[in-house]
């Protein structure tokens, strides 16, 4: 089982390079972009374990599955469609992009162990 850290490290690392490639696919200027979200979501690096917390070996059960990852990504996908209008919509916006970021390095990370994740 990857600790903290090393989830953190690598939330870090794969938001940030995913924030820049969109933001390079799409033309934008990076301003920063990939560097904040991922600095946001290494301060996330454990919120599968929240749910399932990894007391033992065998703790990964739905909210750590194959399953609720492809959900993950049509949720992204809807929020990274969203076209929040006021600020607070927008903050809200990049608050789930980076959470749901997050989420889902989790889980790659996870996937990449000698347990790898469930399918359901
Ligand atoms: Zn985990």
């Amino acid at each position: 089982m990857a600790c903290a850290p090393q989830h953190a490290s690598f939330n870090f690392f794969a938001v940030a390079a995913t924030t820049a490639i969109v933001q390079q696919r799409e033309g934008r200027p990076d301003g920063g972009a990939a560097i904040s979200m991922g600095a946001a979501a290494a301060c996330l690096p454990s919120l599968p374990d929240i749910l399932e917390p990894s007391l033992h070996p065998n703790h990964r059960r739905f909210f750590h599955s194959a399953t609720f990852a492809v959900g993950m990504v049509f949720a992204m996908h809807r929020v990274y469609k969203w076209e929040a209008e006021g600020e607070w919509e927008k903050l809200a916006r990049v608050l789930l992009l980076a959470a749901g970021g997050a989420y889902l390095a989790h889980l790659a990370l996870d996937a990449l162990s000698a347990k790898s994740l469930p399918l359901i």
